[in-house]
Order: C-alpha cells, then sequence, then structure tokens
C-alpha cells in the first residue's frame, strides 16, 4: 500500500492521468493508436507515443472526486457540449458555463502534474506551501483565490496562409507541459488540451493583468477565449516547423 498523493492514506494506487485519459483516448482513437508529442520548450524532438503520461498518484476516491467536481463537467464544456458556444472574428465565447468549474479543472491537471513523477511533466513543479494550499482547495471543492493561482485560456488556430494545421490537427496535438518565468518568483506552466493553449500562473496575477480576455474568474459565467496562433508561442514555433507538419503531411497520405 502507498500513500495517496491528496488524501494522503495509505491505499491502493490507482493509474492516475494529470492531462485526462479521455483526451489521450480520443487522438488515439482518431489517430490510430498514435499520439504525436510536442515537448515544449526544449531540444527533444517531436515523437510518436502511445504512453498516456499516467503514473500511480491517487487512490479511488480521490480520483472519483476529481473526475466528478471538475473534469467530466470541463471536458465537456470544451467539447462544446454545456452553454452556448460562439466563435467570432477575435475567439470562442462560451456563456452559461461555471468558470469556477473549468478553472479548478486546470487547476486540478497542474497540481497533478506537479506532482507526478512521469518524464513528460519533468518541468512542472509547484512550491510549498503553494502546492499543500492547492492540494486542500482541491480536496474541498473549494474556489481556488486567483492571487494564488490564475488561469488564462487561448483557442488555439493556425494563421497559416496555405496549407496550415486545420482545428482537428490542433485538437490532436499534445505538448509536454513547460514553464515560463516572468519577474522575480512568479512563474507560469502551460499545456494544450483539447485545442486550446492553457497558462497556469503562479502565484496568480495581479488585479489589473486578472481583467485581460481569457482570464478565468470564479464567479463568472462567461468565458471569451482570444485566438493563439500557435506559430507565435515561441516554445512550440521551432518544433512545430521541424516535426509536426511532417507528421501532418504523413497522415494525410495515410488517409488518403
Ligand atoms: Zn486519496
Amino acid at each position: 500500500m502507498k500513500l495517496c498523493e491528496m488524501c494522503k492514506s495509505e491505499a491502493t494506487l490507482q493509474s492516475s492521468h494529470a492531462i485526462p485519459d479521455t483526451v489521450f483516448r480520443r487522438i488515439l482513437r482518431e489517430n490510430s493508436g498514435k499520439l504525436i508529442v510536442v515537448p515544449g520548450g526544449g531540444s527533444d524532438p517531436v515523437h510518436y507515443s502511445s504512453d498516456t503520461w499516467d503514473t500511480e498518484q491517487l487512490c479511488k476516491d480521490c480520483e472519483a472526486l476529481l473526475n466528478i467536481n471538475y473534469e467530466s463537467y470541463s471536458i465537456r464544456l470544451l467539447r462544446g457540449k454545456v452553454g452556448a458556444v460562439t466563435k467570432h472574428e477575435s475567439g470562442v465565447t462560451f456563456e452559461n458555463i461555471e468558470t469556477r468549474k473549468l478553472a479548478s479543472f486546470f487547476i486540478s491537471i497542474f497540481w497533478r502534474a506537479a506532482n507526478s513523477t512521469h518524464e513528460s511533466y519533468s518541468k512542472v513543479y509547484i512550491p510549498d506551501p503553494w502546492n499543500d494550499q492547492i492540494r486542500v482547495l482541491l480536496s474541498e471543492n473549494r474556489a481556488i483565490p486567483r492571487n494564488l493561482v490564475t488561469v488564462k485560456i487561448f483557442r488555439l488556430c493556425d494563421r497559416t496562409k496555405k496549407g496550415g494545421f486545420t482545428q482537428e490537427n490542433l485538437k490532436s496535438m499534445l505538448v509536454s507541459p513547460f514553464p515560463r518565468r516572468y519577474r522575480q518568483g512568479c512563474y507560469s506552466f502551460c499545456f494544450i488540451l483539447e485545442g486550446f493553449f492553457i497558462e497556469v500562473f503562479i502565484p496568480g496575477l495581479r488585479a489589473k493583468p486578472r481583467r485581460a480576455r481569457g482570464v478565468l474568474s470564479n464567479r463568472s459565467r462567461f468565458i471569451m477565449a482570444p485566438f493563439l496562433n500557435i506559430f507565435d508561442v515561441p516554445e512550440l514555433k521551432e518544433c512545430l516547423v521541424e516535426g509536426y507538419r511532417k507528421y501532418i503531411e504523413g497522415s494525410v497520405t495515410f488517409q488518403s
């Protein structure tokens, strides 16, 4: 018996996912059992994989708790199955939704990644006391103060005129999460999920930058996810040009 990372009790641990299993399963199903992984912010090559980045981490009850409180709702939201979704010139708008659940969902991915031993999450960490504060708030299903963690969401797009990535290509992209360093002691961690680019700031942003578009609020019933051109993400640009396009070209041949 090992210790569950969340409730700290001895239990038989489950094979736990930070980026949810359902995301991996959809991509694997649509891509003939292959994942294409873009290593964020490093010199590693783009590679194929069928590993879903799971490790023994949480007990059955804690898995269920995260699933019920955050994951199942948020995945449906991101797939356009709750609320009202409108696409317009500058991004995508979601209305009549529970933004707090979505924010906590992304923070739960961040927290699980930081406490995972899987090498795909090796660049993610949360210093104490924040790590433990987030653990308690998540396990008690309480709102996570935005000055502790702030989440920003973008809808990925490709503005390449000819032969760019389609929305479907972007939805099947996975990136090993990578950090950004801002002013002294302030970091963010970035990942891609279901065609969205997520940036999680720790400690959270100050009041003024929290008013920017794409920043999630705990009280709002509305989100505006601005478009973000994937080639404007410096950490991804290089390896994408090199590797991902080759994959897309390959997959086009495969399908025809
Ligand atoms: Zn547990």
